[in-house]
């Protein structure tokens, strides 16, 4: 039997990089997985023994509770879906500032809301939130607003595992460097022109991980499903890095 034998899991963003990652290695690790993201095309292709997918736009309250009630039981949820804007204090827009919080923070609290009550039935469950080592951790150049909400997502995790430590409900978050993923690229896109060329604007991500090199999503990965089984019954309120030495 997997490390996720029979559990049931709720992912978001799953349509690709770290959600989708996550997804397949719930899965591999024998979970019942449900594969949620925004993008059903993108969701297509994703299949694996164990895993359905759903259209779920987690900035939608209605199709979060619709979601959640179709599971049944939820004894995991991967809050994985969140925005990178690029901007600073001067040049982020209010527009920007809502997009962000309902995106990387409050649609955090809508889908745990949402699994709670099952899971404090059940006296079992296990939140995994992505933060980011861009948060309460450490500043970056031009993350105004992401490094804001990620450091929200840190204390939402903490005042979840605090109320909730003596009735079975563990929640941690994940705390990345750089990690390969569709989106880092079109970051590097966007930077091309101030860095001169693609190469030098990948070279500029890479260069921030002490290691040299990017975080593939299957790292991420692995430290979510250490997070979701019951190897890590003993953590809780945790933000943990794993960034390549990007914090040393
Ligand atoms: P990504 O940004 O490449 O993909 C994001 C996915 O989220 C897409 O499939 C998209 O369709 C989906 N999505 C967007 N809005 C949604 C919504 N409203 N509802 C449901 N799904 C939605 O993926 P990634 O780079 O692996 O990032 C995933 C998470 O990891 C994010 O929270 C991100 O902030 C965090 N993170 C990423 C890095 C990195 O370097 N890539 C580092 C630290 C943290």
């Amino acid at each position: 039997a997997g490390r996720l034998a029979g559990k049931r899991c709720l992912v978001t963003a799953a349509a690709q990089g770290i959600g989708r990652a996550t997804a397949l290695a719930f899965a591999a690790e024998g979970a019942m997985v449900v594969a949620t993201d925004r993008d059903v095309a993108k969701l297509a292709d994703l299949k694996a023994p164990g895993l359905t997918t759903r259209a779920l736009d987690v900035l939608d309250p209605g199709a979060i509770t619709d979601a959640v009630a179709a599971m049944g039981e939820v004894d995991i949820l991967f809050n994985c879906a969140g925005f990178v804007h690029q901007n600073t204090v001067l040049t982020a827009t209010d527009e920007e500032w809502d997009f962000a919080f309902d995106l990387n923070v409050r649609s955090m609290w809508r889908m745990v809301k949402a699994v709670l009550p099952g899971m404090l039935a059940r006296s079992r469950g296990t939140i995994v939130n992505m933060s980011s080592a861009c948060s309460s951790i450490k500043g970056a150049p031009n993350r105004f607003l992401y490094g804001t909400t990620k450091a929200a997502v840190i204390g939402l995790t903490k005042s979840v595992a605090t109320e909730y430590v003596t009735q079975g409900i563990r929640c941690n978050a994940i705390c990345p460097g750089t990690v390969d993923t569709p989106s880092l690229g079109d970051r590097i896109a966007a930077n091309a022109a101030v860095a001169g060329s693609v190469e030098a604007a990948r070279a500029a991500f890479v260069a921030r991980q002490a290691m040299g090199r990017l975080a593939t999503a299957e790292e991420m990965a692995a430290l979510a499903t250490y997070l979701a089984s019951d190897e890590s019954a003993f953590v809780t309120g945790q933000a943990i890095v794993i960034d390549g030495g990007w914090t040393l």
